[in-house]
């Protein structure tokens, strides 16, 4: 089991079969059709759906009519029943929306993760910024079934810990959903960045139009999110998806781990733009870089490389041709068929080098798998970290498992 608690929020076993019965058609459902599917008596299906009606996390959309007999009413979620938050930490970014019970985003914010402050102080500003959203979206506070949290790795998810991010400076082993919940008041759930994006791009995609692919994350680190069989791969302990040591370089600059020319070194913004600076082709300040310094770095590269600036264009086909090696590597060995590309920093650079990316996956020597690699974008944009963490409250709320089943009989 991969989380500890479950939200309960929208109540016992037989509620929850039902709401995940009506959350997975597109047009609603008949309560002769609900108890079809769910095997549950007319009788039960009748008395829960009374109950969802009366507390509004369900509504009647009209009739239809169904071979012979009388109409049957039609009923959905309402999309006014409840509401998720998600938060995505990123060292440069934080990220905040509030999804409403059809997984629309309905309200989007995001602030400058402050830097030279404490975990205590960042998780406090969280606090505000998610008081902030709830009014700013003009939902019911008591709708809110809860937070979902996306953070970088490794965490340990039993503990709800943010262990030792190799990028967040001053993070070590802190209680991150506990500190949450104690001062929101509110459910928390912890999950790592590239399996939240990927848990967004799933809820996005209808089944088998995105099964197996990979979540290309390029934010203030590199990582990937994996998918297979339309589920998203945790691993052991939750933790899979750390692409940044993948040699994709052999002559390149020595990385952290002894190796030469690893994927996160290669092509992460800040070395990108450390690259670029070197070269004359920006102006940064000699301070460190917080996350805007590097945004506008990047946006000023990209926007050389589509003047034509011969520097700034090679470095971006070098970004295309180390990301499309590591590629090659992910999709080879677990034959997957598609890879998506987003997080904070992609947009900067995505309409350069998507395109050369899709040429040099697909024309590799090293690609093995005997269909063609689909190089696409998230349709979500930038949020989508935060939004999977929010889906993933959503999914506690209306997914029946085992342990509610042992709970509530
Ligand atoms: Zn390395």
């Amino acid at each position: 089991m991969r989380r500890g608690t479950n939200v309960h929020a929208l109540g016992g076993f037989n509620q929850i079969v039902i709401l995940d019965t009506i959350r997975r058609t597109t047009d609603g459902l008949s309560r002769v059709e609900i108890a079809e599917q769910t095997g549950l008596s007319a009788q039960t299906v009748s008395n829960v759906s009374r109950r969802l009606l009366d507390e509004g996390i369900i509504r009647e959309t009209g009739q239809r009519i169904l071979g012979v007999g009388k109409p049957r009413i039609i009923l959905e979620l309402d999309p006014n029943g409840g509401y998720a938050i998600g938060v995505h930490l990123d060292p440069s970014v934080i990220t905040y929306v509030v999804l409403d019970l059809d997984g629309q985003v309905i309200a989007h914010a995001s602030t400058a993760t402050p830097s030279g402050t404490t975990p205590d102080d960042v998780i406090d500003g969280m606090r505000d910024s998610i008081e902030a959203i709830i009014v700013d979206a003009g939902v019911d506070r008591s709708r809110v079934l809860g937070v979902g949290i996306a953070a970088p790795g490794p965490l340990d998810l039993d503990r709800g810990v943010v262990l030792d991010p190799p990028l967040l400076e001053g993070w070590h082993g802190v209680a991150l959903r506990d500190a949450l919940a104690k001062s929101t008041g509110l459910t928390v759930l912890l999950e790592k960045d590239v399996t939240a994006a990927t848990v967004a791009e799933l809820w996005t995609s209808s089944a088998h139009e995105r099964d197996d692919f990979m979540f290309f994350y390029y934010g203030t680190g590199v990582g990937v999110g994996l998918a297979i069989a339309h589920e998203a791969v945790r691993g052991a302990t939750n933790n899979a998806g750390d692409a940044g040591h993948i040699i994709v370089d052999p002559g390149g600059p020595l990385c952290s781990c002894g190796r030469r020319g690893c994927l996160g070194d290669a092509i992460m913004p800040r070395a990108l733009v450390a690259q670029a600076t070197a070269a004359g082709l920006v102006d940064t300040p000699s301070a460190p870089l917080d996350g805007r310094d590097v945004d506008e770095a990047l946006a000023t590269i990209a926007a050389l490389a589509a003047s034509g600036d011969p520097a700034a264009v090679a470095m971006l086909d070098e970004v295309a041709d180390r990301t499309a090696v590591a590629v090659v590597t992910v999709a080879n060995l677990l034959d997957l068929d598609t890879v998506v590309f987003g997080g904070p920093y992609w947009n900067r650079v995505s309409s350069h080098i998507l395109q050369r990316i899709s040429v040099q996956v697909n024309t590799s020597e090293a690609l093995v798998t005997t269909h063609p690699i689909a190089v696409t974008v998230s349709r979500i944009g930038d949020d989508v970290a935060a939004v999977g963490a929010a889906c993933l409250v959503l999914d506690d709320a209306l997914s029946p498992r085992p342990s509610a089943l042992l709970i509530s009989g």
